[in-house]
């Protein structure tokens, strides 16, 4: 049978500090897991390559500080905060008023709340972080990358989010 290729490109924003370079590093040394049969490639750091249901995909991983840079065009934004760091959760809000409101996209974004190990120093709680990306229509994920909790998951989702934007069924 045939492999299709799908080229996507995946900005990864948030604060500086909140975890993004750890969370994209758990990503390129993922171990296969359902529903990605096989990773294929690494081209370079932030390129992953994988196959899922015989179909090859490539994500493009970029790290954005901020919304000043020229191109935002993307298939689906990960939003990242730390739980730990109230301001990089306002941050967060930040980016998702300019991604829906004033880019106007209807990519699918996942807001992830990392850092989740840091339990007692937890600021930002569950219960308002749903209700943020309830608002701006994300998936909500939270996520270790010390201890790889979720990442998989994070990076599977991303994978689904992405493919039914493009075949919704
Ligand atoms: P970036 O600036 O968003 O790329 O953040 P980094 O990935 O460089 O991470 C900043 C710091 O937070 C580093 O010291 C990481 O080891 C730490 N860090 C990243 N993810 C986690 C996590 O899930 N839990 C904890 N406790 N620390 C983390």
């Amino acid at each position: 049978s045939s492999c299709s290729t799908g080229y996507y490109r995946v900005p990864v924003m948030g604060a500086h500090g909140v975890g993004k370079t750890a969370l994209e590093n758990r990503f390129m040394t993922s171990e296969y897991m359902s529903p990605i049969e096989s990773v294929i490639d690494e081209f370079d750091e932030r390129k992953l390559t994988v196959v899922v249901d015989n179909e090859e995909s490539t994500m493009e991983f970029m790290d954005l500080l901020s919304i000043e840079h020229d191109d935002l065009v993307a298939d689906a934004y990960v939003v990242v905060f730390s739980v730990h760091d109230s301001d990089s959760f306002t941050l967060a809000e930040g980016f998702l008023q300019y991604l829906r409101n004033e880019l106007d996209s209807d990519r699918p974004i996942i807001l992830v709340a990392n850092k989740i190990d840091l339990v007692r120093k937890r600021q930002v709680t569950k219960e308002e972080a749903r209700q943020l990306a309830k608002e701006f229509e994300c998936k909500y994920i939270e996520t270790s990358a010390v201890l790889n909790h979720k990442v998989d998951e994070l990076l599977v989702g991303l994978l689904k989010q992405i493919k039914l934007k493009l075949n919704p069924e």
